[in-house]
C-alpha cells in the first residue's frame, strides 16, 4: 500500500465524469488499499478515484469514530434518498474549508464490493451525506458549488463554535456543526 497524492480544487481530473470499473485486477486492487490508506492518514471519512486523480467510479467511506469499518463502492448509484439535513461539509481535495451543505437524511445505495458482487448500503446522517458527496466527485461535482452562504475556514469555525457554545442547547444538530466530514 501506499499514499496517494490528493488533487486540489483547480486541477481538471476533478471536474471529470468517472468511467465503470469493468473487471478487478491487480491494479485496482491497489489503488483501492492506496485509497483507503490515503483516506485514514489524511483524517477524511471518504475518498473518491479521482480525487487521488484516478477516473474510475470507485469510492471509499468509513464514518465510524474506530476508523475500521471500511466500505468499498464500485460503481455505485442511487437507489433511493429521503429527509433533508444541513450542516458543516468538508472536502481533502478543498482542505482547510467548510461550508453548509443539505443533503438527504437518508440514502439506499447499490455498488460492487472489491470482489465485483453486488450488495446494497444504506444510511443516515454522516453516511448519507458521505455517500452523496463521494458519488458526486464521480461526476466531477465538488460540494463547493452546493454551499449555502460562504466557505469559510475551518480555524473561523473552530473560534465560533467556542465562542457559541453557551447558546448550544442540545438540540441534536450540534454534532453536526462540527466540519470534521471531511470527504
Ligand atoms: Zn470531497
Amino acid at each position: 500500500m501506499a499514499l496517494r497524492n490528493i488533487r486540489e480544487m483547480g486541477e481538471d481530473v476533478l471536474t471529470k465524469k468517472s468511467k465503470e470499473v469493468r473487471e478487478m485486477n491487480d491494479r485496482t486492487r491497489a489503488l483501492i488499499d492506496d485509497m483507503l490508506e490515503t483516506m485514514y492518514e489524511s483524517g477524511g471519512v471518504g475518498l473518491a478515484a479521482p480525487q487521488v486523480g484516478v477516473l474510475k467510479r470507485i469510492v471509499v467511506i468509513d464514518v465510524s469514530d474506530t476508523g475500521d469499518e471500511p466500505v468499498v463502492l464500485i460503481n455505485p448509484q442511487i437507489l433511493e434518498t429521503s429527509g433533508e439535513q444541513t450542516g458543516w461539509e468538508g472536502c481533502l481535495s478543498v482542505p482547510g474549508k467548510s461550508g453548509k451543505v443539505t443533503r438527504p437524511l437518508y440514502v439506499r445505495a447499490s455498488a460492487l464490493n472489491r470482489d465485483m458482487e453486488p450488495f446494497e448500503i444504506e444510511g443516515t446522517e454522516l453516511m448519507a451525506r458521505a455517500i452523496c458527496h463521494e458519488l458526486d466527485h464521480l461526476d466531477g461535482k465538488l460540494y463547493v458549488d452546493l454551499v449555502e452562504g460562504d466557505l469559510v475556514d475551518n480555524s473561523e469555525l473552530e473560534k465560533e463554535a467556542e465562542e457559541g457554545s453557551e447558546q448550544e442547547n442540545g438540540d441534536g444538530d450540534n454534532r453536526e456543526e462540527k466540519a470534521e466530514s471531511a470527504t
